[in-house]
């Protein structure tokens, strides 16, 4: 073996796990080989599953993973499952590094009543279902109610707000899944009520997000003056930062409150300082109201701007309530896990052991299982830098494992047999022609499978 070969697992096929990727293979003094793993026989995580399917722009930045895959020293394994295909004490035995890179695949709850009834849910699902992913394909929304509530205001729920109030034709554009095209087309939702506890000056969403919610085709925004205005607290958070985005983001608010209604099919209401106390069922054990508490903003001990709650409630009648209060980590067999935080236990990318609280040696971590589910898909790329640093200097000072059988076509075998179904890249590469040959009759993108076995079939597997 060339004394500067390294053999590293990537476990996981999203953005974080393709940075990586790209700065391993671009190390000067050490040769590495990356053999990358997802579960599904497609990559790219969430730019597939979680991107919205009108945001097609955002999409193209799996061009640049498409480069990295072709490097001669990579190989992808789609449809292979760490944990039931392979376990970390396989890995050590093939690799020198194992880099987890697995995302937040779990969502957090608001902890309320009432959370439980049928037509809550939480919105990470509805987006993977929009999206064709094939764990959610069979999840049903009632969308026959006319108002819905989406609680949080960050760019998932942004994202949610804006499918469902996307026009036939603006959705008949998408590479959305073929069943949400059809449920979504018929919906029968006219109001969509975004809900966020604090107020403007601290909405999660980003500047381009909230300004394409005022430029919908067939949906009208609505966003009350007096919960658009600043409190004091606020303003003097506001006056006191240098963040133009930041006065940008209340300028865009703001100037909804003066929108005259067009009378468009939707409407959408934006409002602020407001949170859940609870979900009210009908006799059949769905839901039927939201009821909400109004909240004053002040500083904590900390200084965090954060929401109180007063004596002042209302009750908003719903039929579909969706909590986008954030993505949650999901623990992987093996790995110390933070439970508070979601996380997989690690320093700046180095998976820590639970007792000691020492760096592994040859266990990496990525991505939102490592920083949590923040930040946008660029964000990735330094996050990703970080966790490669400590990788390379691990190798350097000699602190990896040290496998039994460090050949390519050793693990190769190994991973054939426990999955003999499982997806090369140029497998991929002829499921993607094939879903964008399906989008060309009908003027869109791609025409997604959404099945796992429909996609083996396309592919002969
Ligand atoms: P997020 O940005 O963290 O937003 C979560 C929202 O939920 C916040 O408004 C938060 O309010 C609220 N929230 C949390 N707990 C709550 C509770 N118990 N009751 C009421 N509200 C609650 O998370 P996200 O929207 O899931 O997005 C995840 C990441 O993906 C973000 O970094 C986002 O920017 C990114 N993303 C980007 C795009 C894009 O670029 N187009 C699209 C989708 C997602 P507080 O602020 O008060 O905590």
């Amino acid at each position: 073996m060339n004394p500067g070969a390294l053999r590293v697992a990537i476990i996981g096929a999203g953005p974080s796990a393709f940075y990586a990727a790209d700065q391993l293979l671009r190390q000067p003094d050490l040769e590495y080989s990356v053999d990358m793993f997802d579960r599904l026989p497609t990559p790219y995580g969430l730019v597939r599953a979680g991107v919205a399917p009108d945001h097609q722009k955002i999409k193209s930045v799996t061009r640049n993973f498409a480069e990295i895959a072709a490097h001669p020293r990579f190989r992808f394994f789609g449809f292979v499952d760490f944990g039931r295909d392979l376990t970390l004490e396989d890995l050590k035995r093939y690799y020198h590094q194992v880099l987890f890179a697995t995302g937040a695949q779990s969502d957090k709850h608001m902890g309320i009543p009432g959370e439980e009834f049928a037509g809550s849910h939480p919105a990470t699902e509805f987006v993977a279902w929009y999206n064709g992913h094939p764990d959610y394909r069979h999840l049903q929304f009632d969308l026959s109610c006319e108002r819905v509530a989406i609680v949080g205001v960050g760019n998932v729920a942004i994202d949610v707000a804006r499918i469902l109030c996307l026009s036939p034709d603006e959705l008949a554009r998408t590479d959305m899944a073929d069943h949400a095209i059809e449920a979504l087309t018929n919906s029968r939702v006219r109001e969509v009520h975004l809900l966020g506890r604090r107020g403007i000056a601290q909405a999660a969403f980003t500047n381009p997000e909230i300004k394409e919610l005022g430029e919908l085709e067939d949906a009208d925004i609505v966003v009350s003056a007096a919960e658009a205005e600043l409190d004091a607290v606020s303003r003097e958070f506001v006056e006191a930062s240098d963040d133009r985005a930041l006065k940008r983001k209340i300028d865009l608010i703001q100037s909804y409150t003066n929108r005259e209604p067009l009378g468009r099919t939707r409407k959408l209401v934006l409002r602020f300082l407001v949170s859940p106390v609870e979900l009210a069922g009908d006799a059949n054990g769905r839901v039927a109201s939201i009821r909400l508490v109004r909240n004053r903003l002040s500083r904590n001990e900390a200084g965090s701007i954060v929401a109180n709650p007063t004596d002042q409630f209302e009750e908003l009648p719903v039929g579909l309530v969706f909590r986008s209060v954030g993505y949650r980590g999901a623990a992987l067999p093996g790995l110390p896990f933070n439970e508070r935080w979601g996380v997989v236990l690690n320093e700046n990318g180095r998976v820590l052991d639970s007792e000691s609280n020492r760096a592994i040696a040859g266990e990496y971590v990525t991505g939102w299982i490592k920083r949590g589910p923040s930040g946008v898909i660029g964000t990735n790329k330094p996050d990703a830098a970080q966790t490669v640093a400590l990788m390379v200097e691990d190798a350097r000072a000699g602190r990896t494992f040290e496998p039994a059988e460090p050949q390519a076509n050793v693990a190769a075998d190994l991973i054939f047999a426990r999955q003999p179904r499982c997806v090369s890249f140029a497998d991929w590469c002829r499921l993607d022609g094939i879903e964008i040959q399906r989008g060309e009759a009908q003027g869109r993108p791609r025409v997604k499978f959404t099945s796992v076995e429909e996609m083996l079939a396309a592919i002969g597997k």
